[in-house]
């Protein structure tokens, strides 16, 4: 039978702060030629967006506001943008990659991600972004809300000292000199936040493979998650 090379396929991934997301979903769009979506990005760039307009990001409807009137893109790194980021972030077409990644801007996109019409907005610029394609998008409310027909659903856990570990080593990446306590204080503050907001909370929808990275290499994890892909891509062609 013919190799359908265009064939839609879809893989979310969520999970809590720094329980490895952002590093699989990466690895695993370019190993197997998918488009990757880092969601968390988007609402980075909309509270920096709001930061710099001097809007509160408690303010939800001055946010959905602004969010209406910019522009936030996404593309692949190429040539000198190779620099170790795994996106690059465009707001209004200026270059944002790294500093969306500051300490003070995840607290601000955690904040704004608590209002509706802030998530409407970014919830269908999305949606708009997979039509057709094969993709790994990853989020807090992927498989819930923006891709609930994903065929794999994928929920990311690692235990908190790890996460902290993590996340540390990503912030001195960007320059920040944190300390571990501060680290734990910010993932603390947002996964409350993130589990109990009222709109589009945090946890894994009934049909999401619940994947502990805490104990894993990245090796393991891509090799986990490839065999799955791979199996479930061959039951769709036969289809
Ligand atoms: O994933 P990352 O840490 O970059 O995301 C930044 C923040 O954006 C998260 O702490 C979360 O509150 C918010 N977010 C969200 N929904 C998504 C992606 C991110 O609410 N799909």
């Amino acid at each position: 039978m013919p190799k359908r090379p265009n064939l839609s396929f879809q893989i979310a991934i969520d999970g809590p702060v720094a329980s490895g997301k952002s590093t699989i979903a990466k690895q695993l769009a370019d190993q197997l030629k998918m488009t990757y979506i880092d969601t968390g990005a988007m609402y980075r760039a909309m509270a920096l967006a709001a930061q710099r307009n001097k809007i509160d990001w408690h303010n939800g409807p001055a946010v959905a506001t602004l969010a209406a009137k910019i522009d936030i893109r996404l593309a692949r790194p190429a040539g000198k943008k190779k620099d170790g980021r795994p996106v690059s972030v465009y707001l209004n077409n200026e270059d944002v990659s790294w500093k969306i990644r500051e300490l003070e801007i995840g607290e601000g996109a955690s904040i704004i991600g608590i209002h509706k019409e802030v998530r409407k907005i970014l919830v269908k610029l999305q949606q708009d972004m997979c039509d057709g394609k094969r993709i790994v998008m990853e989020g807090r409310d992927i498989g819930s809300k923006v891709l609930p027909d994903a065929d794999l659903k994928i929920f990311m856990i690692a235990d908190q000292a790890e996460r902290v570990k993590r996340k540390q080593k990503q912030l001195k990446q960007v320059g920040e000199k944190v300390t571990k306590k501060q680290v734990q204080a910010d993932i603390v503050s947002r996964d409350t936040r993130e589990m109990t907001r009222e709109i589009d909370p945090l946890r894994p929808t009934l049909d999401a493979w619940q994947l502990d990275t805490t104990h894993l290499s990245i090796e393991q994890v891509m090799d986990e998650i490839s065999k799955r892909v791979k199996m479930l891509e061959a039951t769709q062609r036969k289809a």
